[in-house]
């Protein structure tokens, strides 16, 4: 099995740590942060596939953070609770939590339920499957062709252009930075200039918007980098 990233935010040192070292001997990487703010960094920075997230915490709070991450993202979001009462407000609030567990738990539960999350989400928003077609509106592409449609006319995409396309596109509304567009389409191993990312997307846009300075498609979030956005 791939080593899973999973990013724990705890402000309990000492919980934290255990987690950690929990996580960690069960096979998985693990990313810790003591803080709110801490935690939304590592998190655009690491795009982890899971986020374990304790709801009293220092500068942002749990719950606000839960809201920002499903503004960025569908990774799932477990919610770690030192008063049953919290869970009856993550409930209520809709933060878009996927699960909650109340202090004190085990360590072997924890894990279960993470393991159960992570397994969910793969499965949904799993690699590309080779004959797959990915229909937005207008757009249209198809992953193993190598080929997009435009309102049924086919766009003329070079293979690197493509390639950013049908990763955005498998991933819609996730939001990416430019270092994990290009080590997603050039590969890990491989140097490069992180602005040919820019530069790609700049051509991408060119071909597939009706206004490429106001894009439609592949939208640019400030500061973190870009997404997908199929709506209609
Ligand atoms: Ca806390």
């Amino acid at each position: 099995m791939e080593s899973y990233k999973i990013l724990i935010v705890e402000d309990e040192k000492e919980l934290g740590q255990l987690l950690h070292d929990y996580f960690k001997k069960e096979g998985f990487e693990t990313i810790l942060a003591f803080d709110g703010e801490q935690g939304l960094t590592l998190f655009q920075q690491h795009l982890p596939v899971l986020v374990l997230l304790d709801i009293m915490l220092p500068k942002i709070d749990g719950m606000e953070l839960c809201r920002i991450i499903r503004n960025q993202s569908t990774v799932p979001v477990l919610m770690m609770s030192a008063k049953s009462s919290d869970v009856d407000k993550i409930l209520s609030l809709g933060l878009g939590a996927d699960d909650y567990i109340t202090k004190p738990f085990s360590p072997g539960e924890l894990v279960a339920r993470v393991k159960a999350q992570i397994r969910r989400y793969t499965l949904l928003s799993s690699p590309i499957k080779p004959d797959e077609w990915l229909k937005f509106s207008s757009l249209e592409i198809d992953s193993k062709g190598y080929r997009v449609f435009l309102k049924g006319n086919q766009v003329d995409l070079a293979t690197k252009e493509f390639e950013i396309l049908r990763y955005l596109a498998s991933h819609p509304q996730q939001v990416f930075t430019r270092e994990q567009i290009f080590t997603a389409v050039w590969g890990q191993n491989e140097y490069g200039d992180i602005n040919t990312v820019t530069v790609h997307i700049r051509k991408i846009r060119e071909k597939i918007e009706k206004n490429p300075s106001k894009p439609h498609f592949i939208k640019t979030v400030w500061g973190v980098g870009y997404k997908f956005d199929g709506g209609s």
